[in-house]
């Protein structure tokens, strides 16, 4: 690896501002999926150490969170100027563990940087009320108090912005945080954490703990120091926490699994329509809790669409992510089974594979994007979360029909919908039982927005002043005999 900084490659934890290293011979290594080989190795604490992480972050946190907002904004803002100083190592770092292209990589050092800036800012607006009396001779206000010890698990998919678009919120908010990011891109964490020592964000305030993911969580859970538990992953590892956390009633926010619907209304630009299909399927080689995984296309222009996704998605360029490709690698060779199994179940219920050819991956950890027609309500493809870059075209006739359609998954993350008419656009939208419905685009995230789901993909909002509120208690109280 050629680092222009060869210091932000770490392989320990980091806990109340030293470089921590589990016991002897107990480190797990870390796989480039392009390849298989190994990056490096990432250490595995030992409980008391998990423990340690908590008990620094709550001794450091009477001294942050009596910063002035200013200076807690003048570290964060000094962080988010490192991130883009060092972007290109880190954006090959990332590439490195997680297989996504450079460009993709560097795209993402951008976006999880924003969030740092934008909650410096938004920090400045955690205003309290007053509130008009009916006690007599009293004040009523409130005022907002940051939660307190915040965990953050963070997902593989993007290792980056899920730990700054939480540690954002949480640290402008005044809160100290312990990440536990996945073990797979173990690495960017720990680059995210040098930086944080150099932009002077104190010991004990941002830590990070590697280790095995059940202990940690077991442990975080269930620490009664630990005031928030927030999650971007699994609906089932989300429900794990929901669970482990209901013991000491703590803060919890949960970022989802999503099963995204595309939505094409006979009245569009058919080909504009399919290349944003394939750009919202194919981002991430389609593992993204955003990803259109079930394309809905109107009768009327159904032929004709499949014909111009075909020929988008023939273009993408797929290979190592140090090269100049469109897709990268799975991140294991496991969600390469999982997609061949999705093929093959879809084909047994009569769908139509139209293109993606096997034989032509570039490695064990590859697959060719695929298009599957003719896909139905009783396919995997169209009920699980597809982490892979299968798209499944469903067919449909009429608008009530769609959305029930649409809303017939446990998942509600964000949905897309296509059409140029404002009566069929506004019935989409409210008809669609999802925290986030993009419009005739498929760009639709960034650091102002509420980013969450309904149902099971999850509770709370990340991004935006929405999630800072999830760092904030709101304190009331009554100044009585004024
Ligand atoms: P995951 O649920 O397997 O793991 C997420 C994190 O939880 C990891 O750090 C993992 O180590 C940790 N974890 C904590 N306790 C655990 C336990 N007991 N067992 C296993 N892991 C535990 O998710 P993933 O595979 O890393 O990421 C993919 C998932 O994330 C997808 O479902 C995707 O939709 C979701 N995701 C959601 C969003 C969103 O904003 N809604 C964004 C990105 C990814």
């Amino acid at each position: 690896m050629q680092l222009n900084d060869p210091r932000l490659f770490r392989q320990l934890a980091y806990v109340g501002g030293k470089w921590t290293a589990g016991s002897q011979g107990s480190d797990e290594p870390v796989l480039d999926p392009a390849n298989g080989e190994v990056i490096g190795h990432c250490t595995l604490l030992e409980p008391e150490q998990i423990t340690d992480a908590v008990t620094a972050a709550e001794e450091a946190f009477a001294g942050w969170r009596s910063m002035t907002v200013n200076e807690r904004a003048h570290c964060l803002h000094e962080w988010y100027r490192l991130l883009h100083e060092h972007k290109e190592d880190l954006a090959q770092l990332m590439t490195l563990e997680q297989g996504k292209p450079l460009g993709d990589a560097r795209g993402e050092v951008d976006y999880g940087a924003s969030f740092i800036q934008w909650f410096a800012e938004e920090a400045r607006r955690a205003y309290g009320t007053t509130i008009p009396s009916h006690i007599p001779n009293a004040a009523l206000g409130t005022i907002k108090e940051p939660v307190g010890v915040s965990v953050m698990f963070t997902p593989w998919n993007f290792p980056l912005a899920m730990i700054t678009r939480k540690a954002g919120a949480a640290l402008a908010a005044g809160c100290p945080v312990v990440v536990k990011p996945a073990n797979e891109t173990p690495f960017t964490a720990l680059a995210l954490a040098e930086l944080a020592e150099r932009a002077g964000i104190p010991a004990g305030i941002f830590n990070v703990v590697t280790g095995e993911p059940a202990t940690v969580s077991e442990i975080l859970c269930n620490d009664t120091r630990v005031r928030s538990i927030s999650l971007t992953g699994s609906t089932r590892v989300g429900k794990l926490l929901l669970r482990q956390s209901a013991s000491s009633v703590k803060r919890t926010s949960l970022e989802l699994g999503g099963n995204a619907p595309f939505i094409v209304c006979d009245d569009v630009d058919i080909d504009e329509a399919a290349a944003h299909a394939v750009a919202a399927k194919f981002q991430t080689a389609g593992q993204d809790c955003l990803a259109a995984n079930r394309i809905f296309v109107h009768r009327r222009i159904y032929d004709r669409f499949l014909e111009r996704f075909a020929v988008h998605m023939k273009a993408l360029k797929v290979g190592s992510g140090m090269m100049e490709v469109d897709i990268g690698p799975l991140i294991h060779k496991r969600a390469v089974d999982t997609a061949n199994e999705l093929v093959e179940d879809a084909l047994e219920k009569g769908g139509r594979l139209i293109a993606g050819d096997q034989s032509m991956a570039p490695g064990a950890n590859f697959f060719m994007p695929t298009l599957m027609a003719d896909v139905t309500s009783s396919m995997r493809i169209f009920r699980e979360e597809n982490f892979a870059p299968v798209a499944g075209v469903c067919l449909f006739d009429d608008d009530d029909e769609v959305i029930r359609a649409a809303n017939d998954t446990e998942y509600g993350l964000a949905a897309y919908v296509y059409s140029n008419d404002v009566r069929r656009i506004w019935k989409m939208m409210r008809g669609l039982d999802y925290g986030m419905v993009s419009v005739n685009t498929m760009k639709m995230t960034g650091a102002p927005i509420p980013f969450g789901g309904v149902k099971q993909s999850g509770l709370g909002r990340e991004g935006g002043h929405a999630g800072l509120e999830e760092y904030l208690d709101t304190k009331y109280y009554c100044l009585g005999n004024m």
